[in-house]
């Protein structure tokens, strides 16, 4: 079974991205911005934050991050959003989520300026992706997409099916497997007879939040899998299939995976700083 190695093809990216992003600032002056905010101090967001501020500055993108407390009011945050709208010099605007639940997240992500939203959650970028009209594209999703061509998965004519159906991953990897030619199938916590479908699956997306509900009988041989999910298990950072109890099972009928850490995880980061520069230059040229 091979592994697909998010993290040696994020690190190429990165590379590249340091070398054009070096061209962009001594021609036109000034370097990609990022503003990222995060309401509240819930340590897991916390660290997301600062590993994405951290990523930023690593390729030459001016890291801005916003730590508002727990009690800031919509209305604040509406507020700094528009602020950061306006703000010639900021490209791309990210707010962390899960918000407080006195934030409605509907609300603040259709305030940010849709030409600005990084994360691709805006509905104007979702509307966009859904027509296959040009979008920012969500970066786990993108960052997937990335790895499979990379590692010359065939997608057109293939089934893929995905275990999940939320903005942020489900819905839009489903747009890019339709987009790229493959017959989809979308499953979620209604589906009935889920080990039948993911039986199916020429391509298997997990993206679940939920260890070792997946099992190898539950695996079309031969199947591609990628790993979405992120859980801790004992302190030590498990996805939603690899470093389960049944791997090797797993590895004897899969073909291809991707590990927990080191496989979407940081292709998401890699889309992440890759949208943030594709703003920056839609916006200077
Ligand atoms: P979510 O909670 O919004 O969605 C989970 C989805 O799984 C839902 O659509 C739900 O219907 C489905 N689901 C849950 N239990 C199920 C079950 N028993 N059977 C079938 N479907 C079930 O989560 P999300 O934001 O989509 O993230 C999913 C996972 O991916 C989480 O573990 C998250 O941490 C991880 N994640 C990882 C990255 C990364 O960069 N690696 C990025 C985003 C999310």
């Amino acid at each position: 079974m091979r592994i697909m190695n998010g993290a040696a093809l994020a690190k190429k990216i990165r590379s590249v991205l340091s070398i054009e992003i070096d061209f962009c600032k001594n021609k036109y002056g000034r370097s990609p911005k990022l503003s990222v905010i995060l309401v509240g101090n819930d340590p897991a967001s916390m660290t997301y934050v600062k590993n994405k501020g951290k990523a930023c500055r690593e390729v030459g993108i001016e890291d801005d991050l916003h730590f508002l407390p727990f009690s800031t009011s919509q209305d604040e945050l509406l507020e700094l959003i528009h602020q950061l709208n306006e703000a010639p010099d900021v490209d791309g605007i990210l707010v962390q989520l899960p918000l407080p639940k006195h934030i409605d997240k509907n609300v603040i992500i259709s305030a940010i300026d849709y030409k600005k939203d990084v994360d691709g959650l805006h509905p104007m970028n979702v509307g966009l992706l859904n027509t296959s009209e040009d979008c920012i594209i969500p970066c786990t999703p993108k960052g997937i997409l990335s790895l499979l061509k990379s590692e010359n998965v065939t997608i057109a004519g293939k089934h893929a099916v995905i275990i999940g159906r939320s903005n942020l991953v489900g819905k839009p990897m489903a747009q890019l497997m339709l987009r790229e030619n493959a017959s989809v199938t979308v499953c979620h916590t209604k589906t009935r007879d889920l080990s039948y479908l993911t039986r199916q699956g020429e391509i298997l997306i997990v993206a679940i939040g939920c260890p070792n509900l997946i099992n190898a009988d539950m695996l079309k041989p031969g199947a591609v899998v990628v790993d979405v999910g992120i859980n801790s298990v004992d302190g030590k950072m498990v996805g939603d299939i690899y470093n389960s109890i049944d791997v090797p099972s797993i590895e004897q009928k899969a073909s291809a995976i991707t590990p927990v850490p080191g496989g979407v995880g940081p292709m998401t980061i890699a889309s992440l700083l890759e949208n943030t520069f594709e703003i920056y230059r839609r916006r200077i040229q």
